[in-house]
């Protein structure tokens, strides 16, 4: 499994860095945004280290993506809320601001909660 020393993500996952988990497996780690953009935004990412979109294989965007119902059900269950937004920011100019590809989940209450 590839790992990136200095990696934010990376750390994360290796549990030098403490983290909120939400789900785990072999392949695939959730935890709780910092920032939080709605309560229970929550971060996907695969556990082998990949720069973007662009750098992952099918195989790792295959495992990180076959999660995302299992994760957002989870989401739904303990934070009810009426929708998520399931985003993926490649670039800095696309807003990428960790260069370890990972998935937002964003729930979403109502129309005033922050929706841009
Ligand atoms: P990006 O801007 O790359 O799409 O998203 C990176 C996200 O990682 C940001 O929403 C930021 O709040 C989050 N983040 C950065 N550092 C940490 C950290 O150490 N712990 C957690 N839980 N989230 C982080
Ligand atoms: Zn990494």
């Amino acid at each position: 499994m590839s790992v990136d020393q200095n990696c934010i993500f990376c750390k994360i996952i290796a549990g030098e860095i403490p983290s909120a988990k939400v789900y785990e497996d072999e392949d695939v780690y959730a935890f709780l945004d910092l920032s939080q953009v709605t309560k229970g935004h929550t971060l996907v990412i695969p556990k082998a280290h990949t720069k973007d979109i662009y750098q992952t294989s099918e195989e790792v965007a295959s495992q990180l993506f076959a999660r995302v119902p299992k994760i957002s059900q989870a989401i739904e269950k303990s934070f009810k809320p009426k929708g998520i937004n399931i985003l993926s920011n490649t670039g800095e100019a696309a807003g990428q601001s960790v260069f370890h590809l990972h998935l937002h989940l964003i729930p979403r209450y109502d129309q005033t909660d922050g929706f841009q």
